[in-house]
């Protein structure tokens, strides 16, 4: 199995005016090279979390630092990871101020309860002595002043490594000027799921993701037999015809990278086959 590897910045198109796509593409490009390597050398699990750690630490993305802020000026951030071989998910709901929520995430896949919330989610994170960051970027705080409410913008990898294991994994600020403690999509197995046929990372308007189950369905569809493509094409046509915006990333245990879009939405993604990179710009 040659190592396959899909990461997303979100979809919804470009909603910092700030931003161009082409250094959304620039910086999906240069965090996927580095993500291959990792997968390479470490399989799919670490090339996940380091992968959304880069895309964490970036500004661009809803994620991390640079995270949207609810409507009282705080961020809080969601994270899940699930692969193929523990066959747990694991997530973390709106914990405030760790540089890498996606750690949280993976940490509780060793505890009795794999997923934590809120104060509790923050506490456990500072227990576990996660590095505390204050996700505040200048440009966030410009669009809460502005009183942006965002509707789409997450971070997301799926890997598959030499020895066939599948991972996903997610991170997000949610959609921005939110009801304090709104719960996305990211850390449900409606935004985040793997198994052994196929991995999902979902991003978009988090209540059509969620209503629709989008990464679970997909995952079980795949598992009864039905193509990759064609499950997640069959999803995406009552998408369309609902207008609802959102979009996921998806690799099967062939390899099959494939992209989703749903109504208005275009996902920027970049895909690494292993000789090439394919990205959401397609020139
Ligand atoms: N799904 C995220 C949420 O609803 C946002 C996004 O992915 O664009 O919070």
């Amino acid at each position: 199995m040659i190592p396959k590897l899909i990461i997303h910045g979100g979809a919804g198109l470009v909603e910092s005016p700030e931003f161009t796509e082409r250094q959304y593409e620039k910086a999906l490009k240069g965090i996927i090279k580095e993500t291959y390597s990792k997968l390479l050398k470490k399989g799919a699990r670490e090339a996940v979390l380091y992968g959304v750690r880069l895309l964490e630490d970036n500004p661009l993305f809803n994620a991390g630092y640079g995270s949207r802020l609810q409507k009282d000026g705080r961020v809080r951030m969601s994270a899940a990871i699930m692969d193929s071989v523990s066959q747990k998910f694991s997530g973390v709901i709106n914990v405030c101020n760790v540089r890498h929520p996606i750690d949280v995430a993976n940490s509780l896949q060793r505890k009795r309860h794999t997923v934590l919330g809120g104060r509790g989610a923050t506490e456990y994170a500072r227990r576990q002595k996660m590095e505390y960051c204050s996700p505040l970027a200048p440009h966030r705080i410009k669009e809460h002043e502005e009183r942006v409410k965002g509707e789409t913008g997450t971070v997301g990898v799926v890997a598959i490594d030499s020895r066939g294991c599948i991972c996903a994994g997610t991170s997000t600020g949610g959609v921005g000027y939110e009801t304090p403690g709104r719960v996305s999509d990211s850390a449900t197995v409606a935004g985040t799921y793997a198994s052994k046929v196929c991995g999902v990372s979902c991003t978009g308007k988090g209540e059509s993701i969620v209503n629709q189950a989008v990464a679970a369905k997909i995952v079980a569809r795949v598992e009864d037999g039905v193509p990759l493509n064609v499950a997640v094409e069959r999803l995406f046509k009552i998408a369309r015809s609902k207008k609802l915006k959102f979009g996921l990333i998806s690799l099967d245990a062939e390899g099959n990278a494939v992209v989703g879009n749903g109504y208005n939405s275009k996902v920027l993604y970049a895909k690494h086959y292993g000789q090439h990179i394919e990205t959401f710009l397609k020139r």
